[in-house]
């Protein structure tokens, strides 16, 4: 995918706005407000500091949290103004109230002074994406920037509306997302393995799917596996699978079964593209570890079970739930990984929040890490993971867009990157 990316040339002595995701976890203590995690602001500065130093006026707009179209204090972005202010230096002034004035502001703006609109979701027309408002908004700006990868999958005013009235363009950040992305999902450089985990499958199924299609081989661990494992009927006794509820539940959507039609699809077709190597391209777990609580503290209460041997139930074995992947497995995914060029990897292998079952996702890590290939990795907790194992520097590009980059990987046009192409 190709995006109108920004130069000089459009940017200086202009009046920009740009959209960024300051969506950040927050954490309340006494009455004051810290950032836990400032990835999605660091982000936005390289755009932000091309754009000052070429004499722009800059002004920025970002949702927080989930506000009910009204103003919400709670959910106020003053804190990341204060935030960017005093840790990168770089003056803020929050606009709380704009609505008419916008155009008075923006012409009083030093071109010093970065201007950040509070949250855009205290306005019940962001979301509905209303004309008159995403016009009132470009009113006051000579061009328009994008660089919130993460709310691409959103048609809002703010990032879709506002692309009708003024010259758009695609930021830094948003560019390079796209562009790794883009590295997997097109012509990637082959064996592409995709390794899929943790707990949410509600979140990954699209992604799984059409990567499935594009992958040589795809390795599947964590819970996710789970669903995998039950619909070969091999017993995964109260091991958890993510329960489907709501509107899903209504339109029959079932997990169990996505997982059996997706290994039916690709039971023919075998690892690597010379198939040399006779296992099916879609793989799940052959042996796991197991225990009776995700709390469990001792060693003893883990135990390894080969998913291969028919299991014969014990009463014993009737309360385990599968926490991580077994030895055999880790084996013969990091065999398989050490062969691939392109690597994409979502969710944990295993509960590795507890030390006892974190062998699997942090070999898994390492593996992929030191494998040389084109590494894509995705989902807040393993990105957690992969800092907590210090390796978060070895992998070629990191992305904390969430719901956004899986849509992207299922192969759904995001509303959000039309209008930036070209
Ligand atoms: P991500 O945020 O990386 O997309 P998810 O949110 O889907 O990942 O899942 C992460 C969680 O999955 C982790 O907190 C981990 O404890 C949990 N998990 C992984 N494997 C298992 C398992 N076998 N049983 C229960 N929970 C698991
Ligand atoms: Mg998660």
């Amino acid at each position: 995918m190709k995006l109108r990316t920004i130069t000089a040339k459009d940017i200086t002595g202009k009046r920009v706005l740009m959209r960024v995701d300051y969506n950040v976890p927050l954490e309340r203590k006494n009455g004051s407000v810290t950032i836990v995690d400032d990835r999605r602001i660091q982000l936005s500065l390289e755009t932000v500091k091309f754009l000052l130093k070429h004499g722009a006026a800059v002004t920025l707009i970002s949702h927080l949290g989930r506000p009910k179209g009204e103003s919400d204090p709670k959910l106020s972005l003053k804190p990341i103004a204060e935030y960017i202010q005093k840790k990168f230096s770089i003056p803020v002034k929050l606009v709380e109230e704009w609505d008419e004035s916008l155009p008075q502001v923006t012409e009083s703006q030093s071109p010093e002074t970065v201007h950040l609109l509070e949250n855009i979701r205290f306005y019940p027309e962001e979301k509905k994406n209303d004309a008159d408002f995403a016009k009132k908004l470009a009113k006051p700006f000579d061009i328009y920037i994008n660089d919130a990868f993460s709310s691409a999958h959103r048609a809002h005013a703010s990032t879709v509306g506002v692309t009708q009235y003024l010259p758009s363009f695609a930021g830094f950040a948003l560019t390079k997302e796209v562009d790794s992305l883009s590295k997997i999902v097109e012509n990637p450089v082959r064996p592409l393995a995709i390794v899929i985990g943790g707990a949410k499958i509600s979140d990954k199924v699209s992604a799984a799917k059409n990567l499935a299609k594009i992958a040589d081989f795809v390795l599947i661990g964590g819970a996710v596996a789970n669903n995998f494992l039950k619909a070969e009927g091999i017993e995964i006794h109260k091991s958890f699978v993510e329960e489907v509820s709501g509107d899903l539940a209504k339109q029959g959507v079932d997990y169990v079964q996505f997982a059996e039609k997706l290994m039916e699809q690709y039971k023919t077709e075998r690892i690597l593209k010379d198939g040399y190597i006779p296992l099916p391209k879609i793989l799940h777990p052959i042996d796991v570890l197991a225990a009776k609580s995700l709390d469990t503290r001792s060693k003893k209460q883990v135990s390894v079970i080969d998913l291969s041997h028919d299991m014969a139930d014990t009463p014993n074995d009737l309360d385990l739930q599968y926490l991580d992947i077994g030895p055999k497995t880790v084996r013969l995914y990091s065999e398989l990984l050490k062969h691939a060029k392109t690597v994409f990897w979502n969710g944990p292998m295993g509960v590795w929040e507890n030390t006892l079952f974190r062998r699997g996702t942090k070999n898994v890590a390492k593996t992929i890490a030191g494998s040389g290939a084109t590494t894509v990795l995705g989902g807040g907790d393993t990105i957690a993971a992969v800092d907590h194992f210090g390796l978060e520097k070895k992998f070629t590009y990191i992305s904390a867009a969430g719901g956004a980059s899986l849509d992207f990987l299922g192969g759904t046009e995001l509303p959000g990157l039309i209008p930036l192409q070209g």
